[in-house]
């Protein structure tokens, strides 16, 4: 009996996900690595995508370091925070991202990037104060951090006719042309449909009455060995060949729903092709990002 729970990346998918960004869109593709690619695995994920994007974003300084990143070199690696030091960044070979005048300044040698504030409000400068940050720092590209498409048509009014590189869509904007501007930077849309997230039945019952801690009431559900401590929550999956329901999750267990008739061999399809993120995201109330890092982060955490 197995209590693992399997994750499948298919690193094709994900480069044929971000040369189809790259084809729809016809500009550079930062692909967003951060979260160590979303808890999927950031080294394998660059390795597969080294030919096929323009660079790779980061949360931080260290995160590319700890990934050994001068084996991409080549690329663009843009990290948001880190160090004050512009040696360390240059040493990586990673750009850093400024918002301030004094980073601005600090990290001039290490060729930084603006990222200017468009409704988020963090880590970003006031677009009046914007003309300041690029002296100070000699910068030639700036960013937002965009979901909505005014905030792309913001960035680009607001640096018209000035010959510096503009990006502001994450996956959110890949269907907004106007948002496209001079690279995309996507994070979920690279992963889209390459993850598959299975777990063995443990056991499978005919109900004698309520059962499990809500006494919940079915006809026949199963077990399997995932569950909180793996990023679980109740929502839909996919039993034995038909579609089924968490119906009550544990610690490290959970109870499925399933139909009498299906094969207990079987195993239970949490995320694949039958069990869309995005179902899942609707079923939980939260984003697609939440979901993907919740079950790829820790499938076996013990
Ligand atoms: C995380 C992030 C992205 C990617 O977001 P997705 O919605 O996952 O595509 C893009 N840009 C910045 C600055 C980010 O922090």
């Amino acid at each position: 009996m197995s209590f693992k729970v399997q994750l499948m990346l298919d690193l094709d998918r994900v480069r044929e996900n971000a040369r189809s960004i790259r084809a729809r869109t016809g500009v550079p593709v930062i692909a967003v690595v951060k979260a160590d690619a979303y808890g999927l695995g950031a080294v394998r994920v660059m390795k597969a995508l080294t030919d096929v994007v323009d660079g790779f974003y980061f949360f931080d300084l260290d995160e590319a370091c700890s990934l050994g990143v001068p084996r991409f070199e080549g690329k663009r690696l843009i990290g948001l925070h880190g160090s004050k030091d512009p040696a360390r960044w240059i040493r990586a070979a990673v750009q850093p991202v400024v918002w301030t005048l004094e980073q601005a300044q600090r990290l001039r040698e290490a060729r930084p990037v603006l990222c200017v504030d468009t409704g988020q409000q963090r880590f970003a400068c006031p677009i009046e104060q914007a003309q300041a940050v690029i002296a100070a720092g000699g910068i030639d590209e700036v960013l937002t951090h965009a979901v909505r498409p005014e905030q792309a048509r913001q960035l680009r009014d607001a640096f018209a006719g000035s010959g510096i590189k503009l990006h502001a869509a994450g996956s959110a904007l890949l269907s907004c042309p106007e948002a496209w501007l001079d690279a995309v930077r996507p994070g979920l849309a690279l992963y889209d449909g390459a993850v598959q997230i299975t777990a063995q039945l443990l056991e499978v019952h005919r109900s004698t009455g309520p059962a499990g801690y809500s006494g919940f009431e079915v006809p026949c559900f199963g077990v399997i060995g995932m569950g909180y401590a793996q990023g679980l929550r109740p929502g839909p999956c996919w039993v034995a060949g038909q579609a089924g329901r968490v119906i009550e999750v544990g610690m490290q267990t959970a109870f499925v729903e399933m139909s009498p008739s299906a094969d207990p061999e079987k195993t239970v399809e949490l995320l694949g092709p039958h069990i869309r993120q995005a179902d899942v995201a609707r079923a939980w109330g939260c984003c697609e990002q939440e979901v993907l890092i919740s079950l790829a982060q820790r499938p076996n955490p013990y």
